[in-house]
């Protein structure tokens, strides 16, 4: 008899579910992962590491080449190691066994197999020894960024791959997403956190704060993750495999249904025209964004641009040429890229070079960006080219004061002289907003208002700094609470300063995603939502079912009570009945 079924409960981050094997990660630090590679695989797995050696020796020999004649005889000396150790079969030779004799991928075999080499080499006294030790590393290096060019095929093959980890980073979901994963399980990681926005734009089921999860769970388990439910079931029975399947069927089926709605306007039932803008992280959304007639781009965030190329970075045309992809794709929308947000959790090495005791209140965003300005104007030129081509609006993240936006357009001012000069057509000015996503922005937007042309309320931070509550911690996910009174008060508040000075403002936290709150954000004046692509057939749905005079009461009886909890209620008292005409409610309230 096999093992029996269990439960294990966890925080519902992102919708779906997932039917699979899991494949439990040992390392994060490394960002190596140990994935099992099946018998019949093996020698396409041992290909593509021969495939990887090649191209590694090939770009050795380039490299020396390149360096030209006049090489140094210590660099020489480098390239020469770096070439010997590539065909080494002490090196190569394990690397080729640890596939074979423990069945996992060819970046592991690179990864453990260097690991052993350099404690080996660590401990010989020698000099010559240590020095080899540094060239290996260099070429496990090489040798793990050419395998990273090379397909996955074990994995797109095998569907159903759950991982079982501690934790992600979004980068890490990124890649495992792209390798076709089914669902992802994880011990930490809050719902608004980096790693469950990248969940939800791939359609990965996500269930987090699965505590001691990876103790129970070994390679190959079969379960079952419900990303909707936040229940994870390990041995699943086969009645259980049997009714998950035809949930899967009917979420299928459902979100045909939802296509459909494409067609329709986003509109309250009383016919007033609200904005449904997409959330792009990833090229892979801009289709699933104009599949489902978004009104324009009202989030790019461009710093996964560089997370997805790190170590490289990006240069000035590869940010031309995302730019004017997402203006093409939505012409004649507006799309709206948010200058890069790196810092916080989203680190990019090779941009931010020191370690910070609390990053999420240290060098982020705008305040990395203004820190290095010969490296922000590759973007801001890039920009500065791509308006030409269509509706583009720069938004700026972090922002806590009106300096930072001065200091900005003083960047812009630069950029634009040194297009100029060499002659390169662009715009000479741009449209430029900011996000609303620090407590004390919030009660400066009067004076925002009157430096910038938009303004995009970012609750996942807003929440995350004014509850003082990370947004990547389950243990505090209980008191992250959209619905604060708190919150409610500030967004309305700022809507109120933008409504005086002219700016336009919408949202594009994780809130306007949900289907019981996107209503209540348009009752408090709100009339543009950024939502992920897969969120706007729901979010739409919800606000043609209710006329506005219905939600604006809805928001001004929220805005007079003191709980979230009761805010809750209030809204499904709203939202599950149908109107009965202004005052209607009050009577009944
Ligand atoms: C936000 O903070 O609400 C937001 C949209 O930005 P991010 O999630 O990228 O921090
Ligand atoms: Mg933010």
């Amino acid at each position: 008899m096999g093992a029996p079924e269990q439960t294990l409960e966890g925080l519902a981050v992102s919708p779906g579910v997932a039917i699979g094997r899991a494949v439990c990660l040992e390392s994060r630090d490394v960002e190596v992962f140990r994935l099992p590679v099946g018998v019949q695989e093996l020698p396409a797995e041992l290909e593509r590491l021969d495939a990887a050696l090649a191209a590694a020796r090939g770009d050795v020999d380039d490299m020396r080449r390149k360096a030209g004649d006049d090489l140094g005889a210590k660099l020489a000396g480098i390239f020469d190691a770096h070439r010997l150790l590539l065909e080494d079969p002490s090196f190569v030779g394990k690397i080729r066994e640890r596939i074979e004799s423990e069945k996992v991928n060819a970046e592991w075999a690179v990864h453990k197999t260097t690991e052993e080499l350099a404690t080996l080499f660590a401990q010989l006294e020698n000099e010559r020894m240590r020095e080899r030790q540094q060239d290996l590393l260099d070429v496990s290096r090489h040798l793990l960024r050419s395998l990273g060019t090379i397909s996955h095929h074990e994995l797109t093959e095998i569907e159903g791959t759950i991982i079982v980890a501690h934790d992600l980073t979004p980068s890490d979901a990124i890649r495992l997403g792209r390798q076709n994963v089914a669902g992802l399980a994880l011990e930490t990681g809050g719902r608004t956190s980096h790693t469950a926005i990248i969940a939800r734009s791939l359609h990965l089921p996500l269930v987090t704060g699965l505590a001691g999860v990876r103790e129970l769970v070994t390679d190959e388990d079969p379960m079952i993750v419900d990303g909707s439910s936040g229940r994870v079931l390990l041995h699943p029975t086969a009645d259980s495999l049997e009714s998950y399947r035809e949930l899967k069927v009917r979420l299928r089926g459902e979100e045909d249904r939802q296509t459909a709605l494409r067609t329709l306007r986003a509109e309250t039932s009383d016919g007033h025209r609200v904005q449904l803008l997409a959330n792009i992280d990833l090229p892979e959304e801009i289709d699933e964004a104009v599949l489902h007639s978004a009104d324009g781009v009202g989030l790019y965030r461009s710093e996964f641009l560089y997370i997805e190329r790190s170590p490289q970075l990006p240069d000035e045309d590869a940010h031309v040429e995302i730019y004017d992809r997402l203006l093409e794709a939505m012409h004649p929308r507006p799309v709206t890229v948010r200058t890069f947000d790196l810092g916080g959790r989203k680190l990019a090495r090779d941009v931010l070079h020191t370690q910070e005791e609390n990053p999420v209140l240290g060098l982020r965003g705008i305040r990395l960006t203004l820190a290095r300005p010969e490296f922000f104007e590759i973007q801001i030129r890039a920009l500065l080219r791509s308006a030409l081509n269509g509706h583009l609006r720069v938004m700026l993240p972090m922002i806590s004061s009106v300096e930072e936006v001065r200091q900005f357009k003083q960047l812009v001012t630069r950029a634009a002289g040194h297009l100029r000069s060499a002659g390169v057509p662009h715009k000479s000015s741009l449209d430029v907003g900011v996000m609303i996503e620090v407590p004390a922005a919030a009660l400066v937007a009067a004076e925002l208002a009157k430096e910038v042309s938009f303004f995009s309320i970012g609750t996942n931070d807003l929440i995350q700094y004014s509850l003082a509550v990370d947004r990547n911690n389950e243990h505090v996910s209980h008191l992250y609470r959209p619905l604060h009174p708190g919150i409610l008060r500030m967004v309305r508040s700022v809507v109120e300063a933008a409504r005086e000075q002219g700016v336009d403002v919408s949202l594009c936290g994780e809130a306007a995603a949900d289907p019981r709150v996107a209503p209540l954000l348009i009752g408090l004046g709100v009339h543009r939502l950024s939502v992920f692509p897969g969120a706007i057939p729901l979010v739409k749905k919800e606000i043609r079912s209710h006329p506005l005079p219905r939600l604006q009461e809805l928001a001004a009886r929220s805005l007079r009570l003191s709980t979230a909890q009761e805010i809750e209620d209030l809204i499904d008292e709203y939202l599950d009945r149908p109107f009965d005409g202004p005052g209607g409610l009050e009577a009944a309230g």
